[in-house]
């Protein structure tokens, strides 16, 4: 490629530019990941101030912010001993006064300020005593040029305590920001939009937007820049991804299931134990169209929990054998792994289809066994955990692979599955996780999309309610109600990240409590937390699934997938500090049978609003993606599971949720262009090509999700 004089400039290191010193560079690297120009460039502002007009000091007030104002110095004073010494003085316009005050520097300002002396003093105005004040203002001597302001809104950046420290604060960032720009031509922020978009939606030039992001002239100038940013942010992310999706789709050769057998057809004849619900023949319909496509097969099912995901995927496993080709299933945890082989099994109990599990405390023997059996091929389906992807694991002909639960994977462990087959094999990730459909679009543009949005008939909706914990006792003798009856009961503790110590300490606490409401041999608890090892785990959930527990007393573990029909009450303790999806990931527990359940979140009296709002959806909804939008809508979509590792979302400026009008527009672009010039070779769309080749780098960030 050609490399310009333009490109290089921006690719200096942060060092060339004046004004940054080794010491300076190495801070500005580890404090805000600023390396070079462009890096410098791309750090915007938090905010402006205005210091294009002066104010008048009779027209403070507490509201007011930033403030410059011009007058005359009345008098000076020194006020106070040692620690409270302070320098004080007035400054006056026609319309009021106000003080000015330093606390440090007191010698210096001394001998450069002068009684009589006119003044242009800037600073963050507070009142005391009802009197407008200013602490360490920004003074200069009085002149007519200074006195008309500046030409423009002066940014603030953000910056770091120990950036401070080296007099980096948010304004000094803003003078190497200033010295950058006066380097930069426009052939060094070349545009890379096409015109005609251009004057559709009246952008300005890319070059004004980061002149204006950084130094507008006018509030509205501001607001033309970001407005800019924040469509190239959309276009190009939106581009990227159906880039990769269409090489996907042109490229990536599939196997091709074209034949429904005997094992399909005697399962869903004879021992579908139910009929399916509609949204499940969609989907089965939608892989089933893929899979006889002749080109590989990546698509998201996402369904609300409960909503059997797994029978689909099953009867797709049943599908490749029926072809001749080999399943996988892969799914985050242990427990869950297990589960899925229960159910399996006896799905399958039937019919002449080999089915093992491959964890990673399988036995060496049965290891070997199962790898020799997926070796030859005499292994129809394998579920499993991780272990299953390990470069071990050699199928004969590997065609269909599940990925459940797909946000405790990660997007690498995804990748190695292409991998296990000559032609890649047909890969469905599935998740409960629901993901608000536009978010999904963007952050999963590259996957195909089916959505699983109805529940089994017979299911009760589950009844929430927010209780305070000085009710716990009468929490707990509802929960020995239903235990009466001879229902079970989830009773979950918080896992606080940060310490896993506290986890165990609270969980153990917690556990004390429980049994003293529930005392053996009455009651038997099984608990489950992370410090166990696997198979003590299994033996606790195992014995809670079987019923020989009534109570399963846990920490997050268990929110991912297990299935106990019987269990209709789970008690969340501290259930402020949950997120949104979280809490309704847990409460999918209970309500998987046809009795009514019930979820009563706990917490003390005093939580933040967040948390309020957050127990106040639950309560009020059941609606995995309703609690999906709201979630969206107070965490932002940068914390939304599954969706931080996938990077395309963490936009600088442009927000899925506020920005969504946007968004629609940069999709439509998107497509237009994709569809009048798909390999981007017209003349008019070559600003487009060169900067997607100037910024390859950043499509690597994944293959299939
Ligand atoms: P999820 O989508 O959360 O993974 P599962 O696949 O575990 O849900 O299914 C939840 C429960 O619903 C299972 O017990 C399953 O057997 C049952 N189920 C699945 N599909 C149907 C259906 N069409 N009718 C009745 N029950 C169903
Ligand atoms: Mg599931």
């Amino acid at each position: 490629m050609h490399i310009t004089f333009s490109a290089a400039i921006l690719n200096n290191p942060i060092e060339y530019l004046h004004g940054v010193n080794t010491i300076r560079g190495d801070m500005l690297r580890k404090e805000l990941q600023v390396f070079t120009f462009n890096d410098l460039l791309n750090h915007f502002p938090l905010r402006h101030v205005d210091r294009t007009k002066m104010d008048k000091i009779g027209a403070l007030t507490y509201q007011s912010d930033y403030a410059q104002v011009c007058g005359r110095i009345t008098d000076i004073e020194v006020l106070g001993e040692k620690r409270s010494k302070r320098l004080v003085a007035h400054l006056q316009d026609e319309s009021g006064e106000i003080e000015l005050v330093w606390f440090q520097g007191i010698n210096w300002i001394q001998k450069a300020i002068k009684e009589g002396g006119q003044y242009i003093a800037f600073g963050k105005v507070s009142f005391f005593m009802n009197r407008p004040q200013i602490s360490h203002p920004e003074i200069e001597v009085y002149s007519a040029e200074k006195a008309a302001g500046k030409s423009f809104l002066e940014p603030v950046y953000p910056t770091t305590e120990k950036l401070k420290s080296k007099s980096l604060n948010g304004r000094a960032i803003g003078k190497l920001t200033y010295s950058l720009l006066q380097l930069i031509t426009e052939r060094d922020i070349p545009e890379n939009l096409p015109e005609e978009l251009i004057k559709k939606y009246r952008f300005i030039s890319r070059y004004d937007a980061y002149r204006f992001i950084h130094f507008p002239p006018s509030e509205k100038h501001y607001e033309h820049a970001v407005r800019r940013i924040k469509f190239e942010e959309l276009f190009f992310a939106q581009l990227r991804m159906n880039l990769i999706k269409s090489s996907r789709h042109r490229f990536s050769k599939g196997l091709v299931f074209d034949k429904v057998g005997d094992l399909f057809n005697s399962f869903y004849n004879q021992y579908l134990p139910f009929s399916l619900t509609n949204a499940q023949k969609r989907v089965l319909k939608e892989i089933r169209k893929d899979t006889g496509s002749g080109k590989q097969m990546n698509r998201l099912l996402q369904g609300d929990v409960g909503s059997g995901k797994t029978i689909v995927a099953l009867m797709m496993m049943l599908l490749a054998a029926d072809n001749g080709f080999q399943s996988v299933m892969m799914a985050p945890t242990e427990i869950l792994a297990q589960q899925h082989y229960n159910s399996v099994k006896s799905l399958l109990k039937d019919l002449p289809v080999y089915v093992k599990l491959l964890t990673g405390s399988s036995s060496s023997k049965e290891r070997r066994e199962i790898l020799n059996a997926c070796e030859t091929g005499s292994l129809h389906i394998l579920i499993g955990t991780h272990a299953v992807i390990e470069d071990k694991v050699q199928f004969s002909n590997l065609g269909f692979a599940v990925v459940d639960e797909q946000h405790k994977f990660g997007v690498a462990q995804r990748a190695q599955l292409w991998k296990k087959n000559s032609i890649p094999p047909h890969v469905l990730v599935m998740t409960a996780t629901p993901i608000p459909r536009t978010l999904a679009l963007t952050a999963y543009g590259d996957l195909d999309y089916s959505v699983m949005d109805e529940l089994p008939p017979g299911r009760q909706p589950i009844h929430t309610v927010h209780r305070l914990e000085n009710k716990r006792p009468q929490v707990m003798d509802f929960v020995k109600e239903q235990i009466t009856n001879q229902r079970q009961a989830y009773i979950i503790y918080p896992l606080i990240e940060e310490s896993s110590k506290l986890d165990y300490e609270n969980l153990m606490k917690g556990y004390e409590e429980v049994k003293s409401f529930f005392p053996e041999p009455k009651y038997w608890i099984s608990m489950v937390h992370g410090k166990m090892s696997a198979e003590q785990k299994e033996v606790n959930m195992q014995r809670f699934a079987k019923g020989e527990t009534n109570i399963m007393v846990s920490t997050t573990v268990i929110e991912v997938g297990v299935n106990v029909p019987n269990a209709t009450v789970m008690v969340i303790e501290s259930a402020e500090k949950f997120g949104l999806s979280q809490l309704h990931q847990l409460r999918g527990r209970v309500g998987r049978g046809t009795e009514k359940s019930f979820c009563i979140l706990l917490t003390g009296p005093k939580i933040s609003n967040d948390a309020r709002e957050r127990l106040k959806i639950m309560t009020a909804t059941n609606d995995g993606f309703k609690i999906a939008e709201k979630d969206l809508e107070l965490r932002g979509p940068g914390d939304i599971e599954g969706t931080r590792q996938s990077g395309i979302l963490n936009f600088k400026l442009a927000n899925i949720v506020n920005d969504k009008v946007m968004l629609e527009a940069a999709k439509e672009a998107v497509e237009n262009l994709l569809e009048t010039d798909p390999d981007i070779n017209m003349a008019e769309n070559l600003p487009v090509k060169n900067y997607l080749n100037q910024h390859k780098g950043k499509t690597a960030w994944s293959k299939i999700s």
